[in-house]
């Protein structure tokens, strides 16, 4: 199955005419919502990049990283679900859902929602173990690696999309 008709088929049709496959933010991040087009990753297009592919490849990929955050996190998709291929992908679809549902609920132009995003633990410590990361050796890599995913995934706003990406698991959607 492709990732693109599982997205097309379970997620909520208020996020489907946003959907951008295999864009060049997706080829480099897999799942990404870009909801502003002046930021880091300006030229990009608002929407939710979506890398396209087999699911079992992809989340074979997202499997072979070895890293304690992630590797957490598929512990508790399996805890919820089947913990199958399938499940890993959906987590990672309805995640990003949240993020835009969130977006639209707002009323906000993108402009104004970015604004009022609490965005001290992005902006800050994923900024500054961003370049660490670049800069570090080989060994120190995979460290400070784990330590990034960590803090980005302790950010409220991906708290709040795995426990709605869980529910959405565990409620069979
Ligand atoms: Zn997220």
């Amino acid at each position: 199955m492709r990732i693109k008709d599982l997205a097309l088929k379970i997620m909520d049709k208020r996020v489907t005419p946003y959907l951008k496959f295999d864009t060049l933010i997706a080829k480099h991040r897999f799942f990404m919502c870009i909801f502003n087009e002046r930021d880091v990753f300006n030229k990009q297009e608002l929407g939710i990049h979506i890398i396209d592919g087999d699911v079992s490849k992809v989340a074979q990929i997202m499997r072979s990283f070895q890293i304690e955050a992630l590797d957490n996190l598929i512990q508790k998709i399996e805890a919820v679900s089947s913990g199958s291929d399938v499940d890993l992908i959906k987590f990672l679809l309805y995640h990003e859902e949240h993020h835009w549902l969130h977006f639209l609920d707002s009323g906000l132009s993108p402009k104004e929602y970015c604004e009022s995003l609490d965005v001290r633990d992005y902006d800050g410590v994923l900024v500054k173990l961003g370049q660490e990361i670049r800069n570090a050796s080989p060994n120190e890599k995979s460290k400070l690696k784990e330590q990034f995913i960590m803090e980005f995934r302790s950010n409220a706003y991906e708290k709040a999309a795995d426990a709605y990406a869980l529910a959405k698991l565990e409620a069979g959607d």
